[in-house]
């Protein structure tokens, strides 16, 4: 693939070009089936993007572009023989032209925070609990591809954060259209594409490291579908970042939904967490996967019953009680099964029928309020697994028994 990278001002552009070897079709997050639809996207910043280092570009357009470049990607700008090497071992893409006396990237020396407004981010920050500039990837509109999801409101989500931002927060927020390379829309090509913004302003603000709200789910559990041994295979991504200068770091990486979401309520902006992308300013849609989670974790934590008036507006969206009238495996079903086994009367609800084939206990989703303790080894830096220890005892949150972590490594949404 050839890709262009214009910078102007603010604002990146890129112009794919595919090569003879290269394909439509392509492999996103956890393999789903991604087809690339267009062939530009832009990245619009706040501040000037003047000449990033040329690795921290070739990673972003990496990050945007790997699933549909086959063997070859080719820029307008020379990368480091360093980065080159770390692609080809990491990705098997031979990346170039290569600029044989540019020297890599160094790490910088602050930490920066991938911030879309929902619990994880917040529990991330509270984990790590240092001063760190917050990104936000605002999604926006494709001249030329229409708009197949309407109903996701990313200015909500932007004004949801702003008002972080005006508590005296450093705020950047990247604005793209990146994600209408793909279909099905919306989807992003990898989660990595997330951090275009942090990564071509490394250099400006001096960042050592990208820190991100993902969690056990995301990293060892595949979304609840079954476990991974020893965390996601991202290796090649945490390679690619380290030869620009920066760690990825994920400070919940043994933490579920719940525990996150309890570990939020220690962060000052706790009341603005929003996970729903369909709401308005005033409130949650009530109506989405992520509102029914959302729903389910507090009623949950509450032991209470859901609301008449949520069941409503839950069950008035077809689709998403369709997608309960099945037997397992359901999304996101170790945290439904958590849901599931604390709220009385749920058998009464469009959820009856998960219920009953789960048959979860509290005792054997339990698991899900403890931090898994094998993350802090194979995920984290001894220096950051540190940290986050001692910041998991402030919060009085407490360790996974080897028969809640045996759960974990047997969990599967099929069995
Ligand atoms: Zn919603």
């Amino acid at each position: 693939m050839r890709v262009s990278t214009r910078t102007s001002g603010q604002r990146i552009e890129l112009g794919l070009r595919l090569d003879l070897e290269d394909d439509l079709d392509g492999a996103g997050q956890q393999g789903m089936p991604i087809e690339l639809v267009t062939d530009s996207a832009t990245i619009q910043f706040e501040m000037k993007v003047g000449e990033p280092h040329p690795d921290l570009v070739a990673l972003a357009v990496l990050a945007i572009v790997a699933p549909w470049c086959r063997r070859r990607l080719t820029i307008d700008r020379g990368i480091s023989p360093e980065f080159a090497r770390t692609a080809f071992e990491s990705l098997g893409i031979q990346i170039g032209p290569i600029d044989e006396t540019l020297p890599s990237r160094p790490p910088g020396q602050r930490l920066g925070l991938m911030y879309s407004g929902g619990p994880d981010c917040m529990a991330a920050q509270v984990l790590l609990d240092m001063p760190m500039p917050l990104f936000h990837f605002r999604r926006v509109g494709h001249p030329r591809v229409p708009n197949r999801a309407t109903g996701l409101k990313g200015d909500v989500q932007e004004a949801i954060v702003r008002q972080v931002q005006s508590s005296g927060e450093e705020l950047h927020v990247a604005r793209s259209n990146l994600e209408y390379l793909c279909k099905p829309f919306p989807t992003f090509p990898h989660w990595v594409a997330l951090t275009v913004g942090a990564v071509v302003l490394a250099g400006h603000l001096d960042l050592g490291g990208v820190v991100t709200g993902r969690n056990i789910s995301g990293i060892y559990l595949g979304w609840g579908r079954g476990f991974t041994p020893g965390g996601e295979q991202e290796s090649q991504w945490e390679a690619l970042f380290a030869a620009v200068g920066l760690r990825l770091i994920h400070p919940l990486a043994g933490a579920s939904d719940i525990l996150s979401k309890r570990i939020s309520r220690g962060h000052p902006h706790y009341d603005l967490a929003r996970s729903c992308v369909a709401g308005t300013l005033e409130g949650p849609c009530l109506r989405c996967k992520k509102c029914l989670i959302t729903e389910l974790m507090s009623a949950a934590a509450q032991g209470a019953a859901l609301t008449d008036e949520v069941v409503a507006s839950l069950t008035s969206n077809h689709q998403l009680v369709r997608s309960f009238d099945h037997p397992p495996p359901y999304p996101n079903q170790h945290l439904l099964a958590y849901s599931l086994a604390r709220i009385p009367n749920i058998g009464s609800t469009f959820l009856a029928t998960a219920k009953e084939t789960l048959a979860p206990t509290v005792d054997n989703t339990a698991w899900m309020d403890r931090y898994y303790r094998p993350a802090l080894s194979q995920r984290l830096s001894p220096e950051i697994a540190a940290r986050v220890a001692s910041r998991l005892e402030d919060h009085h949150a407490h360790y996974m028994s080897s028969m809640d972590e045996s759960i974990v490594n047997r969990w599967s949404a099929t069995d």
